[in-house]
């Protein structure tokens, strides 16, 4: 008996204790009650579930109603699904979508409307984190660092691009990260000293200076009347992998030809930034099969488990020079300001010609809807054959107005679908899939205890529908909540 009652007390003690400990305690909390969870690993669905945020983490997580006290905000989310915050791989946030630099200089007002609402156009599409994979311009980065609302952005430290070769188009500019290729022996200007422009150099100052990744190019150019840019020799490649690693850097390759994807695919680098859509040589065929080499390539890279970026809006969004008619969808209303709309209308034959000179619209139109297609057969065949896809779009890719900031994702998103790839892979691979390629799981890809706050409140299921991607409710970042039609370029203006 006396030992009963001793058990009995410490279950007592043990329970009160227990009690005690569960409260959570909150001084900048949001709460979020009979949310529907989907986790992009499982796709389990929770049901009437509750999420706790304190400051930017996520803090609690479960079924039962936990005993909060302190200072929090609820949001009741019945009916509605909560998903974590999107992830796009592969933008750059410099420019101003296709404005030159002579036009920004031009037209202040108008880049600097743009800016403005840049990082709210992300979050609009629910794209929570960024990360730049250009020779992002220093200023421009601590610019966006210093805007409150917008989303959290990871960068490459400045491209490693190859002397002489694509993206350094003047040695005037200042591209402190260049590589010099000894093998190809040519003048660098003064200020520059080869021995700062090594592999290992160049890799060590890029990982002093925050990123996360190395990006590099193998780009031959996409002029075959003109002669190629130099590309990287296969030791050089070999050289800035061993030296990303070294100081934990992912070593992230430009390249969509053929050419590009097999050098890639022999020097095993992490993640190809594009995907396959210049076949060289051979053309999609009727029965849309692919030629052999092609799936070759594509077999060594799912062996090696490369990083795959389709990037299917670089090819859809430079097709849309072609059609002027993009201009006047609405959607455009809410991630870029009026002022650019109207300007892109005034400018679109100039654009179009910038780009394709006096080529016919209807070739243009026709052989880009070819080369897109390439590019969808590539990524369902890396999908189909459990490659590593990741969601990345290269918003802006080129001089267009047709890669919207933020719109671009959706769009991008749709592509995908009609590629044939499922509802839940889409939604793992703008997610968890993005988060773990670059080592960034520890802290986003999945609504979880310990993850930062970056969330969407959906209204409808995103497994089931796509467009449930443009109807969000509300965006969480870094846990402050915001109703989404805040952040759209019609509302801001009020
Ligand atoms: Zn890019």
């Amino acid at each position: 008996m006396k030992k009963l009652i001793v058990l009995m007390l410490s279950i007592l003690v043990f329970t009160g204790c227990k009690a005690s400990k569960d409260t959570i305690s909150l001084t900048n909390g949001l709460v979020i009650e009979n949310a529907r969870i989907i986790s992009p690993e499982t796709h389990v669905i929770s049901s009437e579930s509750y999420i706790v945020i304190e400051n930017d983490n996520i803090v609690y997580i479960g079924d039962n109603k936990p005993s909060l006290k302190g200072t929090f905000k609820k949001v009741e989310a019945n009916g509605k699904y909560i998903i974590p915050g999107l992830i796009d791989s592969h933008v750059h946030i410099t420019g101003v979508d296709a404005l030159s630099d002579k036009e920004q200089i031009e037209n202040k007002e108008i880049v600097e409307k743009f800016r403005e609402q840049l990082p709210k156009s992300y979050l609009y599409f629910g794209y929570t984190t960024l990360i730049d994979l250009g020779t992002a311009n220093p200023s421009r980065l601590s610019e966006f660092k210093n805007i409150t609302i917008k989303p959290d952005l990871y960068y490459v430290g400045g491209g490693a691009v190859i002397g002489n070769g694509y993206g350094l188009s003047n040695w005037n500019d200042d591209i402190p990260n260049f590589i010099y290729q000894e093998s190809e022996a040519y003048p660098i200007p003064k200020k520059y000293k080869k021995e700062n422009h090594s592999p290992e150099a160049v890799v060590k100052r890029i990982a002093e200076s925050g990123a996360i990744a190395v990006k590099t190019y193998y780009e031959p150019g996409f002029d075959p009347t003109t002669a190629p840019f130099p590309t990287p020799s296969e030791s050089l490649m070999l050289e800035l992998k061993t030296e990303a690693h070294k100081n934990n850097l992912i070593l992230v390759v430009h390249g969509n030809s053929l050419e590009a994807h097999k050098f890639l695919a022999k020097t095993k680098v992490d993640i190809v930034a594009h995907g396959l859509w210049n076949w060289g040589n051979y053309r999609l065929d009727s029965t849309e099969n692919i030629p052999q080499e092609i799936q070759e390539t594509l077999d060594v890279e799912i062996q090696n488990n490369t990083g795959y970026m389709p990037t299917l809006q670089v090819i859809n969004g430079l097709k849309e020079l072609t059609n002027s008619e993009f201009l006047n969808n609405k959607e455009l209303e809410h991630v870029l300001p009026k002022e650019l709309i109207e300007y892109y209308k005034t400018n679109a034959d100039e654009m179009y010609a910038n780009v394709f000179g006096d080529a016919p619209q209807n070739i243009i139109s026709r052989n880009f809807n070819r080369i897109s297609n390439q590019g969808k057969v590539t990524l369902k065949y890396i999908h189909d054959n459990k490659g590593k896809v990741l969601f990345g779009t290269d918003t802006p890719s080129s001089p267009t107005y047709g890669n919207p900031p933020g719109y671009n994702g959706y769009l991008e998103m749709l592509e995908m679908q009609k590629t044939g790839i499922p509802l839940d892979k889409i939604l793992a691979y703008a997610t968890i899939e993005n988060a773990k390629a670059f080592k960034l799981d520890g802290l986003y890809g999945t609504v979880e205890k310990g993850k930062k706050a970056n969330l969407l409140i959906l209204n409808k299921n995103p497994l089931e529908d796509i467009t449930a991607y443009n109807n969000i409710s509300s965006i969480i970042i870094r846990g402050r909540l915001i109703h989404r039609d805040l952040l759209s370029a019609v509302k801001s203006k009020k």
